[in-house]
């Protein structure tokens, strides 16, 4: 943008971080950094977050400083007056590409305040898919920093040079990668320490064990006719463990072969 009048904004290029939630007393204290999950999100759409995550349990621990979310606004990187962000694809087609140069920039901005050791992740329908298994590797780190694509998505020299894993959420395109964003941050933050009320819920649901759950009841105790299966109500806590293990076999077995497949062959292989 060549015939530019006003003179260029100081913050251009520069590292520009929204904190979110938690009150600065709340994170600093170095129990508390030591403990908190680092997440950075280089979105054109920061506004959305923390979204839904601001919510319900994964809300209250952002609160408690439990985990952080630092966005970084693709648009403050973007070339001149307009803040562009996005250019035609080489070799036209329809749709704009996110430039090279201004998400080189943002994941700069997003490396240098992300916790050391996170790793650097391009949301993308041609990514490995995510699961339960991903969630807990990154669970298990110290945080991440997400790219959150949107048009047609990134120019490929800024996914090869900073090495960015691409990570899918499944076969199917969103407009954009904030909502497949907050879905992995929250299938992964609900695995760490402290976020889930009840730490066992997490280690018996399904994808944990290899199995899909069970089902579940509560009150009241007849509906529409419909009755809770009489071993839940016996209190016969090895008959109870007995009848779920064959339910999530049952359901397993019917709705993923796949899974199945690979349970049977585990349990073949004891110890592995
Ligand atoms: N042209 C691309 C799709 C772009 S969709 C292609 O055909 O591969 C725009 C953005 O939405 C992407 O850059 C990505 O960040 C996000 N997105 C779309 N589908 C996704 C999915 N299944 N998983 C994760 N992110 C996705």
């Amino acid at each position: 943008m060549s015939n530019q009048t006003t003179p260029p904004d100081r913050s251009h290029g520069r590292k520009s971080v929204t904190l979110s939630a938690a009150p600065r007393d709340l994170m600093s204290g170095p129990q508390r950094l030591a403990r908190a999950w680092r997440v950075q999100v280089i979105t054109l759409m920061p506004q959305a977050f923390p979204g839904i995550l601001g919510e319900s349990l994964t809300g209250r621990a952002l609160q408690d400083g439990l985990w952080e979310l630092e966005t970084h606004d693709l648009r403050e990187h973007g070339i001149g007056k307009h803040r562009n962000v996005d250019d035609t694809p080489a070799g036209g087609g329809a749709g704009m590409v996110l430039r090279a140069d201004v998400m080189g920039a943002a994941i700069e901005a997003a490396q240098a305040s992300a916790a050391p050791g996170s790793p650097l992740i391009y949301l993308s329908p041609r990514g490995r898919r995510f699961d339960q298994q991903m969630a807990r590797d990154l669970a298990a780190g110290p945080g991440m920093t997400l790219i959150c694509g949107r048009f047609e998505g990134l120019d490929e020299r800024v996914i090869a040079h900073y090495g960015a894993i691409e990570v899918s959420l499944g076969d199917f395109v969103l407009t954009g990668g904030d909502i497949a964003a907050q879905a992995m941050i929250d299938a992964a933050l609900r695995l760490r320490p402290g976020i889930l009320g009840n730490e066992a819920s997490a280690v018996e649901e399904s994808h944990s064990s290899g199995l899909l759950e069970h089902p579940q009841y509560t009150r009241p105790a007849e509906w529409q006719g419909r009755v809770i299966p009489d071993v839940l109500t016996s209190g016969n806590h090895g008959a109870i463990a007995k009848w779920r293990q064959a339910e999530a076999e049952r359901i397993t077995q019917e709705r993923r072969p796949d899974m199945w497949q690979r349970y049977e062959a585990a349990r073949k292989r004891p110890g592995e």
